[in-house]
């Protein structure tokens, strides 16, 4: 019976001052380093993502070529390898033990759609661990947070959100985003 952590995209440009930055990004960095520091060990496995999309493309239509509609269609966000796409400084990333990527050329909203730096799927990882129980943090609520937790469920994991360990792009959103995985079976939990 094993347990694993998700941190979901807790990148530069989702957090303040990024292209994509929502509000309560860095202290949602800044609290799953305190959920890592003080529990880090009570997890066999600990997942980070990290939207990586093509430079020179418009990731399957993910990038805007006009006004964005922030549901479809956003601002240039995660190119591969710029600092927007890197963790953000306030993520002690120290215990990660599997650093996903996922958005190359296509849009993606779940980790389960990435591949681990050593080329393994996220469902790979889960069963080669015996992972039964998920815990979900990071960015955005609304979004890939929701997405990530959906899939873990549809994966037949128990999941847990840990409601002050995520920030959402729109309020209403992240609110029904939250309803939503309470009625799928997630557990709404906090951290601290
Ligand atoms: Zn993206």
């Amino acid at each position: 019976m094993g347990t694993a952590l998700f941190i979901v995209d807790v990148q530069n440009d989702f957090t303040e001052g990024g292209a994509l930055g929502v509000d309560g990004g860095d202290a949602v960095a800044e609290g799953i380093t305190r959920l890592l520091h003080a529990h880090a060990g009570d997890y066999d496995i600990i997942v980070a993502s990290r939207d990586w999309h093509d430079p020179d493309s418009d990731n399957g239509g993910h990038f805007a070529s006009g006004e964005p509609d922030y549901v479809n269609t956003w601002p240039v966000h995660c190119v591969a390898c710029t600092a927007g796409a890197e963790y953000d400084p306030g993520l002690d990333v120290a215990s990660v033990t599997h650093h996903v990527k996922k958005g190359q050329g296509t849009p993606a909203y779940s980790l389960f759609e990435g591949v681990t730096d050593e080329g393994e799927t996220v469902e790979q990882l889960l069963d080669e661990h015996g992972i039964v129980d998920v815990d979900v943090t990071g960015i955005a609520t609304d979004y890939c947070v929701r997405a990530s937790a959906l899939d873990a469920i549809s994966h037949g994991r128990h999941v847990r959100v840990f409601t002050d360990l995520v920030a959402g792009v729109a309020a209403d959103s992240s609110q029904a985003a939250l309803a939503e995985l309470a009625h799928a079976g997630a557990e709404l939990a906090t951290a601290g």
